[in-house]
């Protein structure tokens, strides 16, 4: 009997527990809905609400494109010629690569943060700006290279000019066949990926 009684009792405490804490979130504290875009709350620091690329720290490794499991980057570069300076990154060591494409389609984007944690210059990295959202999908196609077009096609012709001197190099050699080139493809077969490596 009094097992049944305490029963009782303690189905009462809690229902006032628990109606105490809806009366306190009701009359006591600010409401938590906002009228958006009206209202626009404060992101918090470590947010991640967009990410972003400083250029200038990048050393296009494309490790964030490796790791990247919706495969959103898009990511061209060309291995610079020796003794050209393109200056330090913030590891310390010196910047090897042209930047001629950096594209993310944040159409696609997971936000779950794989891309900046394997960036090792920390180029790669997130902002909490207090407005994100855009209106129209082409709008979440960010580029972030700055080289003009003419430096672009100045390198990809000078590499160009490279690539066919290596060739008649090789076919030159006695005793060398020149192969027909068989298209490489990476484990996820992107051929932007492709190119981008075979600038290097
Ligand atoms: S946050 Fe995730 S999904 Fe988005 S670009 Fe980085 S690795 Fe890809
Ligand atoms: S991992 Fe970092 S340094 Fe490497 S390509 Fe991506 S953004 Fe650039």
């Amino acid at each position: 009997m009094a097992g049944y009684f305490k029963d009782i009792w303690t189905g009462i405490t809690t229902i006032i527990a628990g109606m105490a804490v809806t009366f306190h979130h009701i009359f006591a504290e600010r409401a938590i809905t906002i009228q958006y875009p009206r209202e626009v709350k404060e992101m918090y620091p470590r947010a991640r609400a967009k990410l972003v690329n400083r250029i200038e720290d990048c050393e296009c490794c494309y490790k964030c494109q490796r790791i990247c499991p919706v495969d959103i980057f898009t990511i061209k570069g060309i291995r610079a010629d020796k003794g050209e300076d393109l200056g330090m990154l913030p590891t310390g060591k010196p910047k090897l690569m042209h930047i001629l494409e950096f594209d993310i389609d944040f159409n696609k984007c997971l936000y779950c943060g794989l891309c900046v944690d394997v960036c090792e210059t920390g180029s790669l990295h997130w902002e909490s700006p207090q407005e994100a959202s855009v209106y129209s999908r082409r709008e979440l196609l960010k580029s972030f290279a700055v080289m003009s077009e003419e430096e672009k096609k100045r390198l990809l012709d000078k590499e160009a000019a490279k690539k066919a001197a290596r060739a008649a190099k090789a076919a030159a050699k006695p005793g060398v066949k020149p192969s027909p080139k068989k298209p490489r493809t990476t484990e996820k077969g992107d051929e932007k990926d492709v190119a981008g490596k075979e600038a290097q």
